[in-house]
């Protein structure tokens, strides 16, 4: 009953869990709606801990690490209870992103990721949405957030082009538990496809 959505910035994750969480909803069932990282306090300070300009940057390692301890105290605290009261839980991203962002943007070890799964993360998601989107157009999406130079622009698509190449990679190895949703199409649209799959997921 855990639900994952995955994708890049700008894609719509979060309209998607809304429509998600009302076609949950109306089978009468308990819906517990959380995200990564964070979905705890202090996972969420940990997120802080991550996002926060005001330091230097976290080394690639360290983030490969806090990512995961966000994650155990996520899963111990908020995905297993809600998942033993037998809950839907839809989170906002999940180990997915750390194979996609640690290991296809920052370059980490896809085979070191994998092993912290298995030691600490206990739960699998039945069924990950994501919603697939090309970097340019997710970065005409989300401009207006901030202000950066040109070289550094570069440098980000490059990083996004990985990280969404490293998503597809997944997606292509785990057909069955991973659905790609074309996130170029109308915010309607995309999340018509995605309650649709959510359905079948639900009847099968
Ligand atoms: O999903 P959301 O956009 O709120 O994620 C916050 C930021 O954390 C994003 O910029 C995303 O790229 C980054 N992130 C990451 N590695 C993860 C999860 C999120 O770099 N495993």
């Amino acid at each position: 009953r855990l639900i994952t959505l995955e994708g890049g910035e700008g894609a719509g994750k979060s309209t998607v869990l809304n429509a998600l969480r009302d076609a949950l909803m109306a089978t009468g069932a308990e819906v517990v709606c959380t995200r990564e990282p964070g979905g705890t306090p202090l996972a969420e300070r940990i997120r802080e801990l991550l996002l926060d300009p005001s330091h230097e940057p976290a080394s690639a390692e360290t983030e490969l690490l806090l990512m995961f301890a966000a994650r155990a105290q996520h899963v111990r605290e908020t995905l297993l209870p809600a998942l033993q009261r037998n809950a839907w839980v839809l989170s906002d991203r999940f180990t997915g992103s750390s194979f996609a962002y640690q290991g296809g943007g920052r370059g980490l070890d896809p085979a070191l990721i994998a092993e912290l799964e298995r030691r600490f993360v206990v739960v699998r998601p039945g069924l990950t949405l994501l919603l697939d989107l090309g970097v340019q157009q997710g970065r005409e999406r989300t401009r207006g957030r901030d202000l950066v130079p040109d070289r550094i622009e570069r440098e980000r698509d490059e990083f996004f082009e990985r990280v969404r190449a490293a998503y597809l990679a997944r997606a292509g190895a785990e057909p069955e538990r991973m659905r790609v949703i074309d996130a170029s199409a109308s915010a309607e649209d995309v999340a018509l496809r995605a309650t649709t799959l959510l359905q079948h997921y639900i009847e099968h």
